[in-house]
């Protein structure tokens, strides 16, 4: 950079793709010196998870809108790959940045990076600071008496609202300062966003996600705007209607920080100020269940690949066979809720938290597969595939996790399919094969005709399988 010019500010954006309520930005705003916005593909970082694919995909149009949105602003956005420590480094060495800023990160290996960032800039006499950005609830800052984490959900919670209110949202910076520029007027060089082949080709795969979410700010505030104005007054029986659009469908947004929590808390105050509804109490809590599982991960960085209670280490995986599992990937399982379950998963990125529940039961509980297998399908498929939410999640499914559910309780997917879509119209909108059966058939269909229409017979009895697996769990018990 020309030695001459002023010194400049450097934004490292993460999982904070946005510019409203992003403390990081509005500090280097206030600062009015040169700004250079990066955002750093860092697949190099020992332990740092690589993305999936359905990630990649949300992830390349997530850059492009904030590309477009920080330009309106005045700014750029730079974009970098690599270890992370070694861009930031070589960045604020070549613009000769004073300051660097960025939202706080909880995972295990990115704290260490992140650390590594301060440390060296310490050293080297440049200012970094971190600001609290992504979760409402920063895990060391809720403890329980005896000063530990929790370990289960209600108590945490409790402690959460207990403490003071999440701050009020910050308003999107309206013009940010220009990026610094070398002696020829350049700004730094970076890379272009295709180069980076975050999108599927051959085949391309993505066609239903682009048809089901729009990523972006834009996007999630309009996600954000349609469920305040609908489904958030009846979201206690909505949520568990998968036929209907009775949740957020906020969770890809959070994931990639498009949106904050902050906001939508508050947003959430302002539409129902007074007396909220219960419903709006339940909606929290599930942000809450969120915080919860960022807590968990915090305290086991290991959480996608160790059983939070290791007692669960001996017990008895059956590894399925590659066309029981692949019937599973693929929808073909023969159980129409589970199958309807996962091809909503390979056409849209995203499924519904009930039928989250009961297909990751029927791998874990009827397949007796061991849960990694199901989380690692999960975050190649999801667009929501979150480091904490994912795995704490499955773990809760299996019963090896923090507040789990009891491992004796396995999920039917018929009884579960007959009482949250009595009326079929999830499993016809993703079997299409079966939408001639009635109401009643349509849940057992290899007892009506279903086969005849092309669809699998049931890959294993479910009495059995569930005895198999609570004589499994009887096997761990006992020791
Ligand atoms: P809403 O019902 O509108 O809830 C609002 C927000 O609360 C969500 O966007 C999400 O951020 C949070 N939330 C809701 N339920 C949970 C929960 N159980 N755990 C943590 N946060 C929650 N959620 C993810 O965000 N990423 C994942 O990778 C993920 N994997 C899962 C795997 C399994 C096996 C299961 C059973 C659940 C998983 N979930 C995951 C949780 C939940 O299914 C989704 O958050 C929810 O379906 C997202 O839809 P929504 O935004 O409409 O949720």
């Amino acid at each position: 950079m020309d030695s001459g010019s002023p010194s400049s500010t450097l934004v490292w954006l993460r999982d904070d793709l946005r510019l409203d309520d992003n403390p990081a930005l509005s500090e280097a705003a206030s600062l009015g010196q040169p700004l250079i916005v990066v955002y750093v593909l860092d697949e190099d970082s020992p332990g740092v998870r690589p993305l999936g694919g359905a990630t990649k995909w949300w992830l390349h149009h997530s850059l492009t809108d904030l590309a477009a949105a920080l330009e309106a602003a005045g700014s750029r956005l730079l974009l970098r790959r690599g270890p992370a420590t070694d861009i930031i480094r070589d960045l604020a060495l070549e613009t000769g940045a004073s300051t660097v800023l960025w939202n706080r990160r909880y995972g295990g290996p990115e704290r260490r990076v992140d650390a590594g960032v301060k440390d060296w800039a310490a050293e080297h006499g440049l200012k970094a600071a971190s600001f609290q950005a992504n979760l409402m609830f920063e895990p060391w800052t809720v403890r329980t008496g005896a000063g530990g984490p929790y370990k289960v959900f209600t108590p945490f919670w409790r402690a959460c609202l207990d403490g003071s209110e999440p701050r009020l949202p910050l308003d999107a910076p309206e013009r940010l300062p220009a990026p610094s520029t070398d002696a020829g007027g350049r700004p730094p060089a970076g890379d272009a966003l295709d180069s980076w082949r975050l999108l599927p080709r051959r085949p391309d795969w993505s066609g239903g996600l682009a048809t089901t979410w729009q990523p972006g700010e834009a996007g999630a505030w309009q996600r954000l705007a349609d469920f305040l104005d609908g489904p958030a007054e009846d979201y206690g029986t909505g949520r568990d209607v998968p036929g209907v659009e009775g949740t957020s469908r906020l969770s890809p947004h959070l994931r990639f920080g498009e949106i904050s929590p902050f906001r939508i808390w508050h947003a959430l105050r302002e539409r129902f100020p007074h007396s909220a509804p219960a419903d709006v109490g339940i909606f929290r809590s599930e942000l809450g269940w969120r915080e919860f599982c960022w807590q968990l991960l915090y305290e086991n960085p290991q959480l996608a690949t160790r059983n939070y209670r290791p007692e669960f280490d001996r017990f008895a995986w059956q590894a399925p066979s590659n066309a029981e599992l692949a019937a599973w990937q693929q929808g073909r399982t023969g159980y129409p809720l589970v199958d309807a379950g996962m091809r909503q998963l390979w056409q849209t990125g995203w499924m519904h938290n009930r039928v989250r529940m009961a297909a990751a039961s029927f791998l874990v509980k009827n397949l007796l597969a061991d849960w990694r297998l199901g989380e690692a399908w999960f975050w190649d498929t999801l667009v929501d595939a979150d480091a904490a939410s994912n795995p704490a999640n499955w773990q809760w499914v299996a019963g090896s996790g923090a507040d789990a559910s009891p491992y004796f309780r396995i999920f039917n997917p018929v009884t579960q399919s007959r009482k949250f879509d009595a009326g079929a119209r999830y499993l016809r909108e993703y079997l299409p094969e079966l939408s001639g059966l009635d109401d009643k058939a349509i849940h057992e269909p290899w007892k009506a005709g279903g086969l005849a229409a092309g669809y699998p017979e049931p890959i294993v009895g479910l009495p059995e399988s569930r005895a198999r697996a609570l004589e499994t769990y009887q096997r761990l018990k006992d020791g």
